[in-house]
Formats: C-alpha cells, sequence, structure tokens
C-alpha cells in the first residue's frame, strides 16, 4: 500500500474515500481559500510588497520576546488551564477595569483563545441553533459567514452606508425578527477603518432591549482609533455589556499575530456556554505564551498606551505618501488598515487590479469585493499599512506613479 507521509494516510485509502465523494459533500460550499491567504501568496510568488494580508513586517517588543523565552525554558510547557493561565486572566480583568471601567470576574468571564478567530467562532456555535438569524454588516470580516452557516445559522448581510461606512439603525430594526439571535459589530471596522460611536451603541442597545438577542462585539483593533477618538467597547456600556461577547486579540496589540492568542468577555452565564465549545475546539491555548503576554501586561502598560499615536503616525506617513497619487481616499479613523478608491486609475474590477497591481507593478493589496456577500459597483481595495516607514515608502513609490 502507498503511503503519503504528508496526509498521513494511505494513498489507497484516500482514493477510495475521494470515489465515494465524501470531500464533494461540502458544508461550505461556497467557500474557498480565504483572500488574505490568495493575497500573500501572490506576493511571495511576485516578489511584490505586501499591503495585503494585514500583519506588521517588524517584531514584537523586545521584553516581550524576552519572556517568551524565560517561560519556555522554564517548564511552562505543558497544558495551560482550559479557561487560560490564572495570572493573564486577572491582568486583562485588571485592564478591562482601566480601560472600560468594567468589573469582569477573572475566573468566570474572562476566557483565553487560540486567536480571536477562534472566540468569534466559539461564540457563534455557543449561541446560534439551526435557522436562527445572525446580522452582520459587509463589507464582513471573513471568518462571520461561515462561522453561523457551520451552526446552521442564516447570516444576514446588510450593507454599511456611505459616506464613511456606518449602520443604518433604521435598516437594522426592519431587519430584526422572532429568529434574530445574534448581531455582530466590529468596531475599530476591518477592512472600512470606520469607528463606532457611543450614539451607535445606544441605538443597538435600544434595538435589543428585552429580546433574546445576544451581540458578539469583535474588538480587535481596540487601541487603534485617531485622532484623539476613543475606542467605544460593549464594555463601557452597561446595559450592552449584559447581553455581549466582547472579542479582543493580542496579535494586534502586541505585533504578533503569529502567536494566534486572544480572549472573550462576557457575563458568567454566556462564558459558560462559551467554554462549552472552546474546550472542544482547542481546549486551551499556549501555555508559555499565556504567562509571558501576563507579565508584560503588568510590566509594560505603555506598550499598549502609545498604540494608537504610534500607528496613527503610521496611517499620517502612508496618507502623506500617496496624497498625490490618483487613488482617492478618506483617511482611516482607526485600524490598520486603509482603503482607496481607484477609479480614477483602472476600469478593471477590483480582483483583477489587486491581480495586475500585485503581478505587474509588485504592490499587493486586498479587494474589498471579498467582503461582501454581493459585492457592490465601487472601485474600492485595502492596504495595510502596520509596516516599516521603508516599506511604505517603496510601496507608495509605485502607487505614485500608477
Ligand atoms: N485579519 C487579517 C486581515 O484582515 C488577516 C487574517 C487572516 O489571514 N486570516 O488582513
Amino acid at each position: 500500500m502507498l503511503s503519503d507521509p504528508c496526509l498521513g494516510v494511505s494513498a489507497l485509502a484516500f482514493d477510495r474515500v475521494a470515489k465515494e465523494d465524501v470531500y464533494l459533500r461540502s458544508k461550505l460550499p461556497h467557500v474557498g481559500t480565504t483572500i488574505f491567504t490568495v493575497m500573500s501568496k501572490m506576493a511571495q510568488q511576485y516578489n511584490a510588497i505586501n499591503l495585503s494580508q494585514g500583519f506588521p513586517d517588524f517584531d514584537c517588543p523586545q521584553d516581550l520576546q524576552e519572556r517568551v523565552s524565560f517561560y519556555l525554558n522554564n517548564r511552562r510547557n505543558q497544558y495551560a488551564p482550559m479557561t487560560g493561565v490564572a495570572e493573564l486572566r486577572q491582568q486583562i480583568a485588571l485592564k478591562l477595569i482601566d480601560q472600560y471601567g468594567c468589573r469582569l470576574d477573572a475566573d468566570h468571564e474572562i476566557t483565553v483563545t487560540s486567536g480571536a478567530t477562534e472566540a468569534l467562532f466559539d461564540a457563534i456555535q455557543a449561541t446560534v441553533s439551526r435557522d436562527d438569524e445572525v446580522i452582520m454588516f459587509d463589507p464582513a470580516y471573513d471568518s462571520y459567514d461561515p462561522a453561523v452557516r457551520l451552526a446552521g445559522g442564516k447570516p444576514v448581510h446588510l450593507r454599511l452606508q456611505q459616506p464613511g461606512y456606518q449602520i443604518d439603525w433604521q435598516q437594522v430594526a426592519e431587519h430584526i425578527n422572532d429568529r434574530t439571535r445574534m448581531i455582530i459589530i466590529n468596531s475599530p471596522h476591518n477592512p472600512s477603518g470606520s469607528v463606532l460611536s457611543a450614539a451607535d451603541l445606544d441605538a443597538l442597545a435600544s434595538l435589543i432591549r428585552n429580546r433574546d438577542i445576544y451581540v458578539l462585539s469583535d474588538e480587535v483593533y481596540e487601541h487603534m482609533v485617531f485622532d484623539g477618538g476613543q475606542h467605544e467597547s460593549v464594555l463601557r456600556h452597561a446595559e450592552l455589556r449584559e447581553k455581549s461577547f466582547a472579542v479582543f486579540s493580542f496579535g494586534k496589540t502586541y505585533h504578533a499575530t503569529g502567536w494566534k492568542m486572544a480572549f472573550c468577555a462576557a457575563p458568567a452565564a454566556m462564558t459558560a456556554e462559551f467554554r462549552k465549545v472552546h474546550q472542544f475546539v482547542t481546549f486551551t491555548s499556549t501555555s508559555f505564551l499565556q504567562y509571558a503576554i501576563a507579565d508584560f501586561m503588568r510590566d509594560c502598560p505603555q506598550h499598549h498606551q502609545q498604540l494608537a499615536a504610534f500607528y496613527q503616525q503610521k496611517r499620517d506617513y502612508f496618507c502623506e505618501l500617496i496624497r498625490d497619487s490618483r487613488f482617492v481616499f478618506t483617511p482611516s479613523a482607526g485600524t490598520y488598515f486603509q482603503c482607496v478608491d481607484y477609479s480614477h486609475i483602472s476600469d478593471l474590477d477590483d480582483v483583477a487590479f489587486v491581480n495586475w497591481m500585485t503581478q505587474e507593478k509588485g504592490v499587493a493589496a486586498i479587494p474589498l469585493s471579498a467582503f461582501y456577500e454581493s459585492p457592490p459597483e465601487s472601485r474600492v481595495i485595502r492596504f495595510c499599512f502596520c509596516k516599516d516607514n521603508s516599506t511604505l515608502e517603496q510601496a507608495a513609490e509605485i502607487l505614485r506613479r500608477l
């Protein structure tokens, strides 16, 4: 029998399974490989500057790396507790009081997960049942819709409104019914860079008041709000916090997307259900990273305190560099993404345009249509600016000539 060492199954067995069509009965028939993987691979293949997938090209803080090495070398290599290392959950609880004035019970309301992607998935599986409806806003981060479908639920895609990618709360009200189980919000917003206001959260709270509807609040870019704005977390909102899963990512905050470390804060009863899923998705997350992050949070709070200024500088620098280009844009209010309209440059659709730009011109970006259930006609792409200034300069040199 032939054996394929990569698959770990015999080639013969694989062939038999394929013939029985098991692989054709897809639970996600319309899903392909994510746009982030596609564009990063293309950037590599064509040796293009990669402003597509969101990750920094600079490293995480040296002080954090040293703590990671320390715990890796000092016997923190076995399973962490299912809910997360206690020291880390306590540091998270302290930070949430400090930032949002929200006092959470570290033992019953905070869970460490393997990335925000896992936390989003767990919250959806824990809450959404067959035929439940989940409202989300396009352009929407790509993992929400498939996670809802895998739970047997029905994604209801509403469009953010122009100008500024705002939620139309009247439209939301018109789509709420007895089957609505969850509303997913994301602020600061990937890909548009818009942010929700306190008035937005009030509008959401009044719509779900006295209803069995939960909020999944994706706040992974919490520390990247610019121009003196404040991040409006659901944890700051007395009413919403009682019905929300709030999701945060250490990957974004500590420039360490590859670690896949995050957490979810939710009321105890919701957390109990969340953990029932978490314990069978990953059970627990990497132990030495948790100890290291806990120490770093305690010793170096200045890191996240200066993050908004750090990324605002990058946004301003990138926007200044491409100001004289033919791209049209409004500077992002948050995140490390900048959307631009390229209709003065090309008539190509956005996928064809980023393919051309990556392959022929040497700069990769993300087409905005990837974030829509039914993409609009507009010609908009997303650049990621969490890059060294030299990378931004090299990219802008090319972009100015388009
Ligand atoms: N969140 C990142 C982005 O928007 C990508 C994450 C991923 O590759 N799945 O670019």
